[in-house]
């Protein structure tokens, strides 16, 4: 065949002339010397990077973050010191429990993770579609997220597993009560809101901070599907919240989110009636009001889906001056979590790769391990303090005002007891109609009815401490007697 086409090469870049195995006769056997063939082979065998452990599956793209409103009073982050202000980005939204060949249009939460590449460094959101989660202390998270795997010996999910922790874990009713509602099938993660979740920092030009949470709005709207309509849709493509997300990017229809952000002092935060810090508990609209910041746009496609969006790597961990952490315990974790996998799971030096370098320059004195670019070192030494010219060297304008703790007990702290684990999920369940209170207690009672009798009642105490309506629609639907639960009923303790 003659056409304009470029030569094929070796990894080494060595033009090739076959694609056949090289062989003694033409029946074989191969020949050792085939090393084309050995490095096709060799090559292939290392496709995989180990999937992530949560939010396995995902889509990516990349976009631009525009800021539309002043919040220099809040925060000094350069990228967000101007109206009109454009940061480059890339985002990542994912599912959580399924694996990576899991069907995109799964009741479960989305990740949504954003990286701006900001002038002071890369800050990342790593949020998801709730503003919520499901524990709220560190120890917790990894065995929650077993219960979202698969049963050791059966290798089937459990919902046995699920409810057993769940309803040991109350903490986890406000999640619960979302996952289960109508928004826990998202249309697309064109159609999904993006949270914070955790509380954060900012800090401003004079050195003051506020707690802060993150809030991304979709312009496209809401838009979930009916449990029958996903069930009919996974049977026909797996891959809908990507194939949604790229298609739209393609026709040029990109997605938006508006960035607003909720704001208490210390002060406030002293006289709030929950944890602020608490990662099961939203800040009510009426009493922190959404403050807005910026428009987020998607609007380019990555060219490979394995360099740019398996290897991408977000951190709650990567910061800028401005934007900082908050005491909330499962934030802390995340801290140190996030980068370590991703030093496991891609490599020690990660942040080399395109999609995760920072667009600004990157100085510091860690060096070498696998795939080092001398691009990120060049010639500079690697150690600290020194005396040579032109070398980095940390600048104090740049240091954040100290945490005053006043004076605490480091202990291990129960993080079950003193909470209410039942006010806000109660309050979003009084926000739904009469129809998708139904819908919801349906859909529960479809997969705890599948747990033990004990797990059930353990698990519907909590249903009616949260609203005595809420806990006896989905016992009726179980079969189970109510006046059992006559003494909790709406008790929201
Ligand atoms: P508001 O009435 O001010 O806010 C209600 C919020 O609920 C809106 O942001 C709305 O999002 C969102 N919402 C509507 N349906 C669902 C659903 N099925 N799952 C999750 N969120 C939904 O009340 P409050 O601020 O007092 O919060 C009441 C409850 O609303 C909370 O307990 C929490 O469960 C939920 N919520 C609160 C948020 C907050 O930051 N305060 C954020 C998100 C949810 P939309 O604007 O898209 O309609």
């Amino acid at each position: 065949m003659k056409d304009n086409r470029p030569n094929l090469t070796t990894a080494e870049g060595a033009p090739i002339s076959a694609q056949q195995a090289l062989t003694a006769g033409p029946r074989g056997p191969l020949l050792m010397q085939d090393v084309q063939l050995l490095e096709q082979m060799q090559h292939f065998n290392r496709e995989r990077i180990p999937e992530r452990v949560v939010h396995a599956k995902g889509s990516g793209a990349y976009g631009t973050f525009t800021v539309t409103h002043d919040v220099t009073q809040y925060t000094k982050a350069a990228f967000l010191s101007e109206i009109g202000k454009k940061t480059e980005t890339f985002m990542r939204f994912s599912t959580v429990a399924g694996e990576r060949g899991a069907a995109d249009a799964e009741r479960d939460v989305r990740g949504f993770a954003i990286k701006f590449y900001t002038e002071e460094g890369n800050w990342d959101m790593v949020g998801n579609n709730t503003p919520v989660f499901f524990v709220r202390d560190p120890y917790k998270f990894q065995m929650f997220i077993h219960t979202q795997k698969r049963d050791p010996k059966t290798n089937l999910r459990c919902m046995d597993m699920q409810w057993d922790f769940w309803s040991l874990c109350p903490e986890s009713l406000h999640q619960v009560t979302i996952l289960f509602s109508d928004r826990g099938i998202p249309q697309g993660y064109r159609f999904i809101n993006g949270y914070g979740s955790h509380t954060y920092s900012f800090v401003n030009e004079s050195g003051e901070r506020v707690w802060c949470k993150f809030h991304f709005k979709s312009k496209q709207g809401i838009r979930n599907y009916m449990d029958d309509e996903a069930a009919t849709l996974i049977g026909q493509d797996r891959e809908s919240h990507q194939r949604d997300l790229y298609e739209a990017i393609e026709r040029g229809e990109n997605p938006q989110w508006r960035f607003c952000i909720q704001v208490m002092t210390q002060k406030q935060a002293e006289a709030f009636h929950w944890n602020p810090f608490d990662l099961t508990k939203v800040w009510p609209h009426a009493e922190f009001p959404l403050i807005e910041v910026g428009t987020l746009e998607l609007n380019r496609n990555p060219e490979n889906y394995h360099a740019e969006v398996e290897q991408s790597a977000f951190s709650p961990s990567s910061f800028v001056p401005g934007i900082g952490p908050s005491p909330d315990k499962m934030l802390q974790a995340r801290l140190m979590s996030y980068a370590d996998t991703h030093r496991y799971r891609v490599g020690g030096n990660y942040q080399q790769l395109p999609v995760n370098k920072p667009r600004c320059p990157v100085m510091h004195y860690q060096r070498d391990g696998a795939m080092a670019t001398a691009e990120s070192y060049q010639g500079r030494p690697s150690y600290w303090p020194n005396s040579r010219e032109d070398t980095p060297q940390p600048a104090e304008q740049h240091a954040e005002p100290a945490w005053d703790l006043g004076t605490v007990i480091a202990d291990r702290f129960d993080s079950t007891v003193d909470h209410d684990d039942f006010t806000q999920a109660g309050n979003l369940y009084r926000m739904f109609d009469d129809a998708h209170r139904d819908r919801l207690a349906s859909r529960i009672a479809g997969v705890l009815g599948q747990a033990r009798k004990e797990v059930q009642e353990r698990q519907l105490c909590h249903f009616f401490r949260a609203d005595e309506d809420y806990g006896r629609r989905i016992a009726e639907k179980l079969g189970v007697g109510v006046s059992q639960f006559a003494e909790t009923a709406g008790t929201g303790a």
